[in-house]
This record gives structure tokens, sequence and C-alpha cells, in this order.
């Protein structure tokens, strides 16, 4: 629509990826009249590129390990997950002709392997439930009269509805439709902001010797901020020439990036082998002395860890390069144990909003009701997926997170306008 008359729907939805698709399918379901708004000219496109084109979409963990993972945002996240879990997720995928299946017993993703499948039959669904789609618009206004959202404003035109749901995502990834929109239209309407910091990204480090060790691959370390009270992530780690990347670096990185809003740098430690104590590396030295005396400590370690990254530890624990085990001291043995046990690091920047794959901050929480998803600032306006401070770890959390927090924003905004913009404020709550 250019112009012209004025569109009337109940319901408006502010962005075409799987949170808003979700939202637009479930709240036509529930007999809604909608309308999905999507700036690009396609719906899904940052879906669509998930899991390296293959959508991890969610995983098997059970409900509380999965609530788990969003640490002090788990109480939030629940009743979304609580009434659209893993489980749901696939059935619902299942019944459009999506099966999924978990090679690893853990990971989720369409047995097609393809993520266009997946998006291809929320696009399905919303045609089926009459949702009228709205392309290159870019909604820039959500319109509020007497303290109730009226509609959304774009320069291609105007929409009235009772009841707007915005999913407009996070500032992550630009080049696949990531940008701060989302939450100018929140603030504009006196909605709270958590700083935004890009989360699941590579993390740069400040030693020169990484990059050597570009292309290392440790399946099994545990990394933190070497803080008391920092934030610890196991996994795999990857080192690539600016730093570290892999699982358990991408989970720690919003962490990163939030401390990094305060200093230029933040100390990091590894345990390159967490099931193994300092004193069994001591004991392990002690071992080398006796039996390999004439044998490099870095050939020893060179059985257990990479070369290249031998080197390091040897080099981090003060050990000459061709220091013989024969010679190692105590002190030298402790030192050793300690650098394998906490190798440090320092990290001095992330890979940016231009890749990662996750926003950490967004719309407030603390304005926002978790059994409805509905704003405490205005009524008949809702959030789902990554517009809100909610970010989850790598593994499928953070599509599960869209895909339900889409539903409950729907069924919630679906709700509203049939109660006439009554539910829910007076603590009716629920889905
Ligand atoms: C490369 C990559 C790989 C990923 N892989 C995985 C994975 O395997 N598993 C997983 O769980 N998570 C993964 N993620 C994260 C996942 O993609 C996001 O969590 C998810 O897409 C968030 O969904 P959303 O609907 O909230 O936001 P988005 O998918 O970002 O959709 C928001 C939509 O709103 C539109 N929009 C924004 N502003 C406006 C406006 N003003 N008017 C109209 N439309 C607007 C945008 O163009 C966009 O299409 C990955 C992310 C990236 C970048």
């Amino acid at each position: 629509m250019a112009g012209g008359a004025r569109e009337s729907f109940d319901v408006a939805v502010v962005g075409g990826g799987p949170a808003g698709m979700m939202a637009a399918i479930f709240a036509a379901e529930r007999g809604a009249r909608v309308v999905l708004l999507e700036r690009l000219d396609d719906l899904g496109r940052k879906l669509r590129a998930t899991g390296g084109g293959r959508c991890n979409l969610t995983n098997t963990r059970d409900r509380d390990a999965f609530l788990e993972a969003f640490g002090e945002k788990r109480r939030f996240v629940r009743p979304a997950i609580a009434a659209f879990d893993g489980a749901a997720l696939r059935a619902f995928l299942a019944g459009r002709g999506v099966p999924t299946e978990s090679s690893d017993g853990v990971h989720v993703f369409p047995s097609s392997g393809s993520a266009h499948s997946v998006a291809d039959a929320l696009a399905a669904l919303l045609g089926e439930r009459g949702v009228e789609i709205r392309t290159h618009v870019s909604v820039v206004r959500i319109e509020v009269a007497d303290g109730r959202a009226r509609g959304v404003a774009a320069a291609a035109g105007a929409w009235s509805a009772r009841a707007v749901v915005l999913a407009a995502g996070g500032k992550s990834y630009p080049g696949l439709g990531g940008t701060d929109a989302g939450y100018e239209l929140a603030a504009a309407l006196g909605h709270g902001l958590v700083p935004p910091v890009p989360a699941l990204a590579g993390i740069a480090l400040g030693e020169a010797w990484a990059g050597e060790c570009a292309g290392i691959v440790l399946p099994d370390v545990e990394i933190g901020i070497a803080e008391p009270g920092g934030t610890r992530r196991r996994g795999e780690l990857l080192f690539t020439h600016r730093g570290i990347s892999g699982p358990a670096a991408l989970d720690l990185s919003g962490d990163v990036a939030a401390a990094l809003l305060l200093r230029g740098a933040v100390p990091l430690a590894v345990d390159l082998a967490p099931g193994t104590s300092r004193e069994a590396w001591v004991r392990r030295c002690e071992e080398w002395r006796r039996t390999a005396g004439r044998k490099r400590v870095r050939t020893m370690l060179g059985a257990a860890m990479p070369h290249a990254l031998a080197e390091r530890v040897a080099s981090a624990a003060g050990l000459a390069r061709d220091a013989a085990c024969a010679h190692i001291t105590r002190e030298s043995r402790e030192r050793l144990a300690g650098a394998i046990a906490a190798l440090p690091l320092t990290a001095v920047g992330t890979e940016g909003f231009e890749k990662a794959m996750a926003t950490r901050g967004g719309v407030a929480l603390c304005d926002v009701d978790a059994r409805t998803l509905s704003s405490r600032v205005v009524r008949g306006l809702f959030f789902a997926g990554e517009v809100l401070d909610v970010d989850g770890p790598c593994g499928g959390w953070n599509l599960q997170w869209a895909f339900a927090s889409g539903r409950l924003a729907g069924v919630s905004a679906a709700r509203w306008v049939a109660s006439g913009g009554s539910f829910a404020y007076d603590g009716g709550g629920g889905s």
C-alpha cells in the first residue's frame, strides 16, 4: 500500500524473522486479522542462514537444563518455553511436513538438512492462515493513543491495528537483516534498553602468538573470565588468526563484550584439560622427570596437546625453549600445571555485530510481562525474539526462544484483541 486508504487489522507484526512469523501464524490461528511487515524483500533471511544453512532449531536438553542456560534470564524465558518447548516445536514442524533429527543426540536440525525447509513451511502457513504480508516496509513508528497501541507507520504507508507485536530482531549480523530499528521503536515509547553488545562472536586476543596457533581445535576446554565470579564456559575452542572462536569462546563472548564496554582488555584463563587436576599434572611432570629425563618438556607436553600450543604453555610456565624434563624444578612443575589449568589470555575485542550470531541486551525485561510478553508501558504492544534482552548459548537456544516467544506474543496479541483490550493487566497472565 502506498499512500491511499489506511488498511486496518487486528494485529500488526513488525519483523518477518522466526519470531515475527510465529507471532503472525498463532495470532491468525486464533482468529485475528494479521498483517506482517518486513523491511527486506523476503521473510526469514537470517533464519535461512542459521546453523551453516542447516538450522540448528532447538536441542534435546530437558526443560530445566534448557532454561538454566539462560542464566539470570531463565525466569523470564520460562513461560514462553513451558508453553512451547523443543518437543512442541519439533511436533509443530513435523505436522507441517518438516521432520527433524538429532544425529549427535543433542542438536536438532530439519531432516532435510536445509534451513529453507523451515522458513518455507512457516511462509506457507502464513499464507494458509490468511496473514497479509508486506515486504519492503520499514516500520518507523508504533502509533499509540491513550496509552494503547493503535498501529504502525512506515514511509510506504500506515496500518491500523488493535495490537502490535514488535519482533524486529537484534543488531547482530546486519548482512542478514540485523538492525537497531527495533530498539529505537521500543525506546521511543519509553521502554528501557539494556545497551546491546555482540554475543556469539569470535574473541580477539592481545597475544600476538595466538595467530600462530590458528587452526588448532581443542575439543574440550573450560574458558572463563579470570576474575572472581567470572563466567566460565566448557566446550570446543578454535584458534583463529585474530584470537579464538568455537562454541566455548562464542558462548563467553557476550560477557566479554559487556566487560569490554568498561575497559580495554579482559583477562581470560583456559583450562586446557578440564578433566585433569593441577595435582595430577604435577605428578605427571614428576613422572616425566623420573622416566624421560632427557626429553624436552615441550615434547612431552606435545603428546597431550598440539605442539604449537605446548610451546606456549611451556613459555607461560617460564621454561626455557629446550628445557629437559630432568631439570624441571618443583616450582616449574607447579607453574606448568598452573599454565595448563589456567593458560592466561587477554581479550581485547570481539568480531563485533558484523559477525555476531546474537545480540546481548535490548528491550529491558522489567518493562515486559513474561507471562504474555506484553509491554508494561504501552497496552496492546507485545515483544518477541531477539529484540528483547534475552540471548542463549550456541546450540539451538536462540531459535527456540524466537519460535516460542513469537508464538506466545501472537497468542497474547490475539487474546488482547478478542478480549477488547482488557486481559492480563489484572494478573490474568498465561498464554
Ligand atoms: C549466521 C547466523 C547463524 C545462526 N545460527 C543459529 C542456529 O543454528 N541456531 C540458533 O538457535 N540460532 C542461530 N542464530 C541466531 C538466530 O538466527 C536468531 O536468534 C533469530 O533469527 C532471531 O529471530 P528474530 O525473529 O527475533 O529476529 P530476526 O531473525 O533478526 O528477524 C527480525 C526481522 O525483522 C526485520 N525488521 C527489523 N526492523 C524492522 C522494521 N523497522 N520494519 C520491518 N521489519 C523490520 C528484519 O529485517 C528481520 O527480517 C544464528 C544467527 C546468525 C547471524
